[in-house]
């Protein structure tokens, strides 16, 4: 059943084992293992209240005393005996690895049922501590553990935390520290049962079978259950928010809250950052013409790179800062699996897997990561149309882009002043859009291509809700989506600047480089509703979408007349004035989410896939529909 080689595919960084000891977190999925995983390593490891969230595990080093520990944080795995990638790898680390501890984190609300995995766990490593974790919540739950017992009863030391308070972390420190330096010693697990192997299929079903019953007696014996009504609220909660009729009109209100704010949001700090840095670029040609520097350096550094770089900075980071923090609250209440629970049955009716919800809301973070996440659909057909589809939801390169381009569209006065509630609405038809372009893409695979037949069903652990770590997740999604992108906009967005500008300014016959290739592609574009610009910006675009409309900016600019673009307004009228309308600025939206991935994802989607088919395929069957969708659009548009 496993591969005993499948290690391979566990990252473990080579530097890491030069630490004084190795030690591993392993437990079921959403137990706090990330959480945990953070507090000992200072790191900032994603961590979300919802099953399947870590398919890749993490690697850092925690101090503690006088030593250094390397410290692997494995995907979430129910059991040794599972079918998934990331869990086959998770047990196939455990059992084949040289680790001195390892940290079983459980959730203390349902100990009967982590019971029996670290039951599983104990059986290929002794040296282990159970650090029982949502302490605060099994308490408010009146479920009282008694410790000392489980620890006695087990052979391993046990620690009661609440990883999100940091209660017990400091006893857990300690704990894994005389286990590793070899103070304290694990005793009597063989006692207890078998020991397993868990290559021997078999043997491991028959075993796990002993241990729930073990797990079941030793529960009986320290866990006493004081409130019957665990959950309650939960369950009541999920009546509204699961149901039939309610379900789906909440989830769009909530997706509706989440663009207003954005909307609302976004606007002030992008025209404060924009007239900061337009005050800012007058006084570097101040500077450049100081320094006697050429024309052609003053142009390559501030109308290419500068200009690039502020645009990405300005009009890209404020909505994704307000956006992505919003969307790891609604993560961090457990309502993302309410999701995959609510359109389970529109994806199964298409052939497809309902936790293609999830990975598709991670697509809207970054498409990378949705398609690495796409290794939480288990059957190989279904997980390849969830990768194949992923692309349908616009990344935070594309996201403000089509912000930006609905502002665009009302700003230039196309039509009447657009309110945040109307802007927040067009945001939810789009992406309503482009939910159902992936309905109707996966649909088709997996009817014609694929031939699956739909999960009819599947088991998604719904957690409770939970209030979110409000400041935390704020604070710590704002900076790494923050850092991210200033971090692209710096490895990207730069260089695309300076060549765009090189291009537009390297004439051969006093044409230049760039007209020649945008008049190449401009009677195509016009088929499209779109123009030659548009069709180069896209293509420049690939490695990071976020440069697409700078490069479209630039291009345009290059016609000669300098243009300040503080506002949509002044954009518009720039845009305008080379002849954009209305429906150029709808295709443009159109190609915007049916394009192809950038190249960081369509090289994540051959790393999944192994395929160069469907990479290829994955890369043009959304250009294609692009440009059937931009000529419909537009050849109705001639029409009136
Ligand atoms: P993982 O899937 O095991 O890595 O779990 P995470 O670390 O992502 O945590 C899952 C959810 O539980 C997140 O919403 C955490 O904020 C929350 N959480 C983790 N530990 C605790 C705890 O001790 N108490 C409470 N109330 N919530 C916790």
């Amino acid at each position: 059943m496993f591969a005993r080689n499948s290690t391979k595919e566990v990252c473990f960084e080579n530097e890491l084992r030069t630490t004084d000891y190795q030690i591993v977190l392993a437990g079921n999925p959403n137990v706090g293992k990330s959480t945990i995983f953070n507090s000992l390593t200072g790191m900032k490891q994603h961590t979300g209240n919802w099953t399947g969230k870590t398919v890749e595990c993490a690697s850092g080093i925690a101090k503690i005393k006088d030593k250094s520990f390397s410290v692997v944080d494995l995907p979430g795995t129910y059991s040794m005996l599972s079918f998934s990638a990331e869990e086959r790898a998770a047990a196939s680390y455990l059992a084949n690895n040289e680790m001195e501890c390892v940290v079983i984190v459980v959730d203390a609300n349902i100990i009967e049922r982590n019971l029996s995995f670290a039951l599983q766990v104990l059986s290929v490593k002794k040296n282990a501590v159970l650090c029982l974790n949502l302490c605060d919540e099994a308490e408010k739950n009146g479920i009282c553990i008694d410790a000392d017992e489980l620890s006695l009863n087990l052979g391993i030391p046990v620690v009661c935390t609440c990883a999100t308070k940091n209660r017990g972390l400091s006893e857990l420190k300690n704990a894994i520290y005389d286990i590793c330096t070899e103070k304290k010693k694990c005793f009597c697990v063989s006692r207890l049962y078998e020991d397993i192997d868990i290559f021997d299929e078999k043997k491991h079903k028959a075993n796990v079978k002993n241990l729930l019953e073990k797990s079941e007696q030793i529960c009986s014996r320290c866990v006493t259950y004081n409130k019957k009504e665990i959950n309650d609220r939960s369950l009541k909660l999920d009546k509204i928010i699961t149901s039939k009729a309610t379900g789906i009109p909440i989830m769009l209100l909530i997706f509706a809250l989440l663009f207003w704010i954005t909307a609302v949001g976004a606007n002030y700090p992008s025209e404060w950052l924009s007239m900061l840095f337009s005050f800012i670029k007058e006084k570097l040609y101040l500077l450049f013409d100081a320094m006697n520097a050429p024309d052609f350096i003053t142009g390559l550094i501030i109308d290419g790179v500068y200009t690039t770089l502020t645009w990405v900075v300005s009009v890209m980071l404020p909505p994704m800062a307000i956006f992505f923090p919003l969307f790891s609250l609604m993560e961090d209440s457990g309502y993302l699996p309410r999701i995959a629970f609510n359109l389970d049955k529109f994806f199964s009716r298409c052939g497809a897997h309902g936790k293609q919800s999830l990975t598709m809301a991670m697509g809207i973070g970054c498409n990378a990561c949705g398609v690495t996440g796409c290794r939480i659909i288990k059957s190989k057909q279904e997980r390849l149309i969830a990768i194949v589809t992923n692309n349908f939801m616009p990344c935070n390169g594309r996201f403000p882009m089509l912000i930006a381009l609905i502002m665009m569209l009302f700003a230039g006065g196309a039509l009447t002043v657009i309110s945040s509630f109307e802007i927040a609405a067009i945001l939810l038809l789009i992406i309503v859009l482009c939910v159902l372009a992936t309905f109707a893409v996966s649909k088709v695979l997996s009817s014609i291509v694929l031939k699956t037949k739909g999960n009819g069903g599947f088991s998604l652990e719904l957690p409770p809700y939970r209030k979110p770590q409000i400041l935390k997740t704020i604070v710590r999604s704002f900076l790494d989506r923050t850092l991210f992108v200033l971090f692209r906009a710096i490895i990207v967005a730069a260089p695309a600047g300076a060549l765009i500008w090189l291009l537009a300014n390297l004439n051969i016959n006093d044409i230049s480089l760039l007209k020649y290739c945008t008049d190449f592609f401009d009677p195509f574009g016009h088929l499209l509703g779109l123009d030659g610009v548009i069709i180069m910006a896209f293509i420049l675009g690939f490695p990071a979408n976020e440069t697409v409309i700078p490069i479209m900016i630039m291009s345009y600019m290059a016609s000669g007349t300098m243009v300040e673009y503080s506002s949509y307004q002044e954009l518009f009228n720039l845009f305008s004035a080379n002849g954009w309308t209305v429906t150029t600025v709808i295709c443009t939206m159109i190609m915007c989410i049916m394009h192809s991935p950038c190249s960081t994802t369509v090289l994540t989607i051959h790393k999944e896939t192994k395929s160069l088919k469907w990479t290829l395929f994955s890369a043009f069957m959304p250009i294609i529909l692009g440009i059937i969708c931009c000529a419909i659009v537009s050849g109705i548009a001639s029409l009136f």
